[in-house]
């Protein structure tokens, strides 16, 4: 059954030409390896990133900016979109770029894949959400989480993936800080995660970073806003 879904996603999932033929395979296991072990989250990131309209990109750890980035793929296109309203998540997607790097395939194997698809793919639906909320014009419904938020909730999804995995992935994990053996089980350790965000990117809920909107140049702006003043 999994070799038929990969065959059937191979079709839909957009690679763009800098990923070669032998690593789209890699990337297709690693995303069957997530939706087979994750929780229901989990595999909803994978399908988001195997079924929208969302860009996956191979580049040097350099050009990426680390194992993985996402980023807007088409800005003015993005602001284009959200202009004209009614756009979909899976539609906005298509703006949206995920980078993993060269050397997460080459030294990370499999498990830095699957590692750089959680938490990255996790980015990407933050992304495609804001715009799609964005386009509709309801402030009540705009999604647009800061920094800290964002690197939060991508750190605990990469954290539960990890404990569910087991192996060396939760020894990972145990090394990254986002787990822990509290009382004989491993757990969670949200502590971790935020010592972490602290010391690596500076953020706390006291210095929470920029919102999702300003994460780009020009800034996205909500549907309407320049026309009517609403917000
Ligand atoms: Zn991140």
């Amino acid at each position: 059954m999994s070799g038929l879904s990969s065959d059937l996603f191979a079709e839909i999932m957009i690679f763009d030409e800098s990923v070669p033929e032998t690593d789209r395979n890699r990337i297709h296991q690693a995303l069957d390896d997530i939706e087979h072990h994750g929780d229901r989250f989990h595999k909803r990131v994978s399908r988001f990133i195997r079924s929208s309209d969302l860009n996956v990109y191979l580049g040097t750890a350099k050009n990426v900016g680390g194992s993985g980035s996402v980023r807007l793929a088409d800005q003015w296109g993005a602001r284009r979109a959200v202009g004209s309203g009614g756009l979909a998540m899976f539609d906005a997607a298509a703006y949206v770029r995920l980078n993993i790097a060269r050397e997460t395939i080459d030294t990370g194997g499999q498990r830095g894949i699957e590692g750089t698809f959680v938490h990255e793919g996790k980015h990407a639906m933050d992304f495609a959400m804001m715009l799609a909320t964005f386009s509709s014009a309801a402030e009540e419904k705009i999604f647009n989480p800061t920094a800290f938020q964002r690197e939060l909730s991508a750190h605990l999804t990469s954290a539960f993936y990890l404990r569910l995995r087991g192996g060396e992935y939760a020894e990972e994990g145990i090394g990254l800080g986002l787990l822990e053996v509290r009382q004989g089980e491993l757990s969670v350790s949200t502590s971790g995660i935020r010592k972490r965000l602290a010391q690596n990117y500076g953020l706390t809920p006291e210095t929470p970073g920029r919102t999702l909107d300003t994460a780009s140049f020009p800034r996205i702006r909500p549907a309407g806003k320049r026309w009517f003043g609403l917000f």
